[in-house]
């Protein structure tokens, strides 16, 4: 069963993928992570990406539509998709990509109000070693600027400064909100309350996810 995990900047997309890796066996298809290991590139495409990504804009369908022909190739079962579709396109491209592969189960939409993501998002810190993710306000690090779980150094992403923070919850209006009525349409939207502690968000998700008949790794 495929899984896509929608929903703004700062919804926490990221934080309940890798709860729900933990406890069902689903492949992890990250776009945003994926990008940054791009971005990170000393080459033409990883200096473009790097570029695009510091503006808060979206790469093109293009490049992502080989990102994830490359990824499926590579990766046999079931996905649970993060940061991918983020437009209409995208969203038509991932239904055709999966055809043969179960479809989509479930589409999840984390709602979070906007001045509650601007708050998240400023005080976001991540491990540049081990990409744990903390938030100076509700998750800090025992020490300040190092990583708890590998010790490596913490920074903010370039674009999470305040300018492009806005501009990618613009982005997230503009071009996102309509891949979510895309498939409310088609019935398969389940919407959750991602103002709530990590623990009461993924409970709820998790209880969703064995009602539509995931098995559990333990079990
Ligand atoms: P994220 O970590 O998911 O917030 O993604 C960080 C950045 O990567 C976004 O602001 C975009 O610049 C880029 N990005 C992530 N996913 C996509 C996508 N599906 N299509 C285009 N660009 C993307």
């Amino acid at each position: 069963m495929n899984i896509i995990l929608i929903g703004p900047p700062g919804s926490g997309k990221g934080t309940q993928a890798k709860k729900i890796l933990a406890d069902f066996s689903l492949n992890y298809f990250s776009a945003g992570d994926i990008l940054r290991g791009l971005a990170k590139e000393d080459s033409p495409l990883g200096r473009e990406v790097a570029q695009i990504m510091a503006q808060g804009k979206l790469v093109s369908d293009s490049l992502m539509a080989q990102i994830i022909e490359d990824f499926l190739t590579r990766n046999e079962g079931d996905v649970v998709f993060d940061g991918y579709p983020r437009g209409l396109d995208q969203a038509v491209f991932l239904e055709k990509s999966l055809k043969n592969r179960g479809g989509i189960s479930l589409v999840i939409n984390l709602q979070v109000p906007e001045e509650v993501l601007i708050n998240r998002l400023s005080s976001r810190v991540i491990c540049r070693n081990c990409d744990a993710v903390y938030n100076l306000i509700t998750n800090p690090p025992k020490k300040k600027e190092i990583c708890d779980t590998c010790g490596g150094e913490l920074y903010q992403r370039d674009d999470e400064t305040p300018e492009a923070v806005k501009k990618r919850l613009a982005v997230f209006d503009r071009q996102t909100k309509p891949v979510i009525e895309f498939f409310d349409r088609k019935g398969g939207i389940f919407n959750v309350d991602g103002n709530q502690s990590i623990e009461a968000i993924y409970l709820i998700i998790r209880k969703k996810l064995v009602n539509i008949g995931l098995g559990l790794i333990s079990a």
